[in-house]
């Protein structure tokens, strides 16, 4: 894998959980059927209908919908992982700055919560995402499962019964 080919699902699960993170690179998949994923995929499809949605770039960034061309929104259920949304989406910005695209800037919304926060990247934020980048890279290559990080969710989480049971 390529520094080219990290996702934005990929900065997510690295803020997440490391071992759900190796999981899926690894291509390890278990959230097809997950009630939690389901009712994301429901949100997203029932919101913002006016919208342009689902704008895949380079095969790796997939913004959930433009408003105005100018503003990119990620969609969200609960601000339960809110650090791990935050730095998809900065990574979102970053990597739109890598290929010069500077005039625009980004949302997340959160339509149970009838909410959205703005989300900026500021210059100390290039070294910390060149560092996950790094360490994305890194899990990628390794054979090593890392252990698991038990919290709160992993009672909801799609890998729960690889980790658990
Ligand atoms: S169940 Fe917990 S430890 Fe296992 S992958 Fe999910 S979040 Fe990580």
């Amino acid at each position: 894998m390529t520094k080219e080919e990290i996702s934005g699902i990929m900065i997510y699960y690295y803020y997440v959980c490391k071992k759900k993170l190796w999981y899926y690179l690894h291509e390890i998949r278990m959230e097809a059927g997950n009630e939690n994923v389901e009712l994301g995929k429901l949100l997203d499809t029932s919101s913002y209908d006016r919208d342009n949605k689902h704008i895949m770039i380079n095969g790796v960034i997939n913004i959930d919908f433009l408003r105005g061309n100018h503003v990119l929104h990620e969609i969200k259920k609960s601000k339960s992982i809110e650090e791990a949304s935050i730095m998809q989406v900065k990574y979102y910005l970053y990597y739109l700055h890598q290929r010069e695209v500077t005039n625009i800037s980004a949302k997340i919304d959160y339509p149970l919560l009838k909410q959205s926060i703005t989300v900026e990247l500021n210059d100390e934020d290039f070294p910390i995402i060149e560092n996950v980048l790094t360490d994305i890279l890194d899990y990628a290559a390794s054979e090593q499962t890392p252990p698991k990080e038990e919290t709160a969710i992993c009672k909801k989480c799609a890998y729960h019964d690889l980790c658990y049971i």
